[in-house]
């Protein structure tokens, strides 16, 4: 049996678009181990974001249907659970962060009242343990001077510092797995590294597990354990970080490490390499690979034969001709 926190199977969804239903993931399975940290990196439009969604059950008021599949967590699959049992393991043994800080925090109420809130969500505390408890963690998440910032509305606070917030927030109630969706895209590069920062320590000290998403592989390259990589609703690669970074199987996985800006590039070439192209309309899949129009590798059966997966190593890959060469 499996020692997974969260195994996702066969996840099929789609959206109503125009009347029509628009598959958005395709047979989407990956799994989340105990205190480990799983990169989903891809394109805007790959299906990412709308994987954790779905596991969160955050998709209602969409057009958004499972159509089949399943999410464990713990052994219990989250899509059959009910509103009210969902609620109460969203945002306490599952919490999330979100690109935007901004449009997650409420602008009318003080930092602190919204963490706050939070605990007392889920945790029997009267509001004035529950405002210490707040204090704590302004302070855990590198937030100066804890109890005078838990007074402050998020416009007076960096980007930096509300998504510290975010982060708190997430913590308020002790969570076992944290998806963490885009957290640093918005922030500049330090602030990036201090968040990615915080986050290890965070995972080291309270052993949880990290679900992140991002459309920057280098962003998951210090922190993963495993990515998985996709690409209009499927993932076309999943491995170990080092055998993803040193030996990536599939073409569009190259492509998006080759497109990866270095210090020695910047001195040495004009532009960085880009995958050519655009991600594919999914209501207009072509037949085949959905790579197909934009692989340099692409043959006849590439254009008729959607890849199954295969595997190699420790890497699960989707490609008729995967590359065994080592990245250079
Ligand atoms: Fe490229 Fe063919 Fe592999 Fe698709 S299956 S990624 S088109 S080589």
């Amino acid at each position: 049996m499996s020692d997974a926190l969260l195994k996702v199977s066969d996840l099929r969804l789609s959206f109503s678009i125009e009347g029509t239903r628009t598959p958005a993931l395709r047979g989407v399975s990956f799994e989340v181990g105990r205190g480990k940290v799983l990169g989903i990196v891809g394109e805007s439009g790959s299906g990412k974001s709308v994987s954790s969604l779905a596991v969160m059950r955050l998709l209602h008021g969409t057009t958004a249907k499972v159509e089949s599949g399943s999410a464990l967590y713990e052994g219990r699959d989250l899509f059959k659970l009910s509103e009210r049992e969902m609620r109460s393991i969203r945002g306490g043994e599952l919490g999330m962060i979100f690109q935007e800080p901004m449009s997650s925090l409420n602008p009318v109420f003080r930092v602190g009242d919204q963490i706050v809130e939070a605990i007392r969500a889920h945790r029997k505390l009267v509001r004035k343990e529950a405002l210490e408890e707040a204090i704590r963690l302004l302070e855990r998440v590198g937030i100066p001077d804890p109890r005078e910032r838990a007074r402050a509305f998020p416009h007076e606070l960096s980007g930096g510092m509300r998504q510290r917030v975010m982060i708190a927030i997430a913590l308020a109630a002790g969570p076992r797995l944290l998806i963490a969706d885009e957290p640093t895209t918005a922030l500049d590069m330090t602030i990036q590294a201090q968040i990615l920062d915080l986050l290890r320590e965070l995972k080291g000290e309270l052993g949880m597990s990290i679900i992140l998403i991002t459309h920057d592989l280098g962003v998951v390259a210090d922190i993963a354990d495993e990515v998985a990589v996709m690409y209009a609703g499927k993932i076309v690669e999943h491995a170990p970080i080092r055998e993803l970074l040193e030996r990536p199987r599939h073409p569009y996985t190259r492509g998006l490490l080759a497109s990866l800006p270095s210090f020695r590039d910047n001195l040495t070439k004009p532009r960085l390499p880009t995958i050519p192209g655009v991600v594919p309309d999914l209501r207009s899949l072509p037949t085949g690979c959905a790579f197909a129009p934009r692989c340099a590798y692409a043959q006849d059966v590439c254009r008729d034969v959607d890849p199954e997966e295969s595997r190699s190593g420790g890497a699960r890959f989707r490609c008729h001709f995967p590359q065994e060469s080592e990245l250079q």
